[in-house]
């Protein structure tokens, strides 16, 4: 296997400005506290790529700047966060629970400690982040009963959806990757293979090319190919059809997302894609190409969807684009912007977001074209580069199997 480029990752002192960011907007929105629970908003504050368990991992972040956040853990997990970057440059207090303590109780004590020193104490608002178990959320209200819960993504969705240098640099690295995962199926053996084994070879090779892990693979073979998120089956890949591969998942931490549209012909025998499929990719291409050359800071994202929307529906297919032109993506796989009608808050230069329009005939076929594009300050940066025609593949040639084809 060939080396792997130096993984380039996030600046321990850079949590420091994102936990500086988190504490400025608690104060500017009246919150007294942000309570932040295992998952990706964790991951970015603290670089702490914590386990969800029952036994409660809580980060507290308070408004006040003299007062280190709590990073509170169980007893047995003091060694990995205490690896964390923000415990490792010291931006964090690590406090451990042992097994027959409340840790909510814990957390309750530190609020009630902070809020004792607020001077309103009419309205004790709390943020929480989203990806906090109910079963935690549940208890802490019990011991919080005065305080009120609000969700935590009025926080932590304004922080994340800039990216920083270091950011974009691990998206651009996630995106070649698949890029060569996508290259690498198209020029491979498909006729006669199952949907599923096509799928377990992308999930190996997203490894292989430096992937944290696969997270998902979608092989829509023929008529499975009208289904967005169809699961890969057990359904065998023929000659003479489209398949959708949508492909991902973190590099680093940070996501990959690419579809393509390939056409299988199994041979030259058997001719190229039908003229009906072949102008609908035309019309897919275009759509595609002007949403994503419409990306430029003060652009809506509502305005990004209709460029796309309007020029599928030109083409006769407005009512086979069934789902948004796209989503944000970085630590999660979809998160703000979202690229859809009423979606009006403008871009701004460092927002990363999938560009996904597709067209789906249920029963026949379906096509889909999709990169990962970070507005610049002047447009669109595409990460994705692997080619955006219609992939026509023979299909019976690669290396796996060998070619028996038919
Ligand atoms: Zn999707
Ligand atoms: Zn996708
Ligand atoms: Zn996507």
């Amino acid at each position: 296997m060939t080396a792997l480029p130096p993984r380039p990752s996030i600046p321990p002192a850079r949590h420091g400005a994102r936990l500086a960011a988190a504490r400025e907007l608690l104060a500017d929105r009246g919150l007294q506290a942000l309570l932040v629970g295992v998952g990706p908003d964790l991951r970015y504050l603290a670089g702490y790529d914590a386990i969800p368990l029952e036994r409660l991992t809580m980060l507290v972040v308070t408004p006040d700047p003299h007062r280190l956040p709590m990073l509170l853990v169980p007893r047995l997990e003091e060694d990995p966060a205490s690896r964390s970057a923000a415990a490792v440059a010291g931006l964090v207090d690590i406090r451990t629970w042992e097994e027959a303590d409340d840790p909510h109780a814990v957390v309750a004590e530190a609020v009630r400690t902070v809020v004792g020193r607020t001077p309103t104490r009419t309205a004790v608002r709390i943020a929480v982040t989203d990806t906090l178990w109910a079963s935690h959320l549940l208890r802490l209200q019990e011991v919080l009963p005065d305080c009120r819960f609000t969700v935590g993504a009025s926080v932590m969705g304004e922080i994340r959806i800039v990216k920083d240098l270091d950011e974009i640099a691990l998206l651009r690295l996630a995106a070649h990757a698949a890029d060569r995962v996508v290259d690498a199926i198209a020029s491979g053996r498909l006729v006669d293979r199952a949907e599923a084994d096509v799928a377990r070879e992308v999930r190996d090779r997203l490894v292989d090319e430096g992937h944290d892990a696969a997270e998902f693979a979608i092989v829509g073979s023929g008529p499975n190919s009208a289904s967005p998120h169809h699961a890969a089956s057990d359904r065998r890949i023929g000659p003479r059809e489209p398949i959708v591969l949508d492909i991902g998942g973190p590099l680093g931490g940070y996501g990959s997302d690419v579809t393509r549209t390939l056409w299988v012909t199994g041979g030259e025998s058997m001719g190229g894609p039908p003229a009906e499929f072949v102008g609908a990719y035309d019309v897919l291409r275009r759509a595609q190409a002007a949403a994503t050359a419409a990306v430029r800071p003060g652009a809506s994202p509502a305005g990004i969807d209709a460029v796309a929307r309007t020029i599928i529906t030109d083409g006769g297919y407005g009512p086979a684009f069934i789902h948004r032109t796209g989503h944000g993506i970085g630590l999660e796989a979809h998160e703000e912007p979202y690229l859809v009608a009423g979606s009006e808050a403008p871009l701004r230069p460092g927002m990363a977001f999938s560009i996904e329009p597709g067209i789906y005939l249920a029963g026949r076929w379906g096509m889909r074209l999709e990169d990962i594009v970070v507005c610049g300050e002047d447009g669109p940066d595409v990460l994705n580069e692997t080619d955006r025609s219609l992939r026509i593949a023979d299909g019976r040639c690669g290396s796996l199997t060998g070619a028996e084809g038919r």
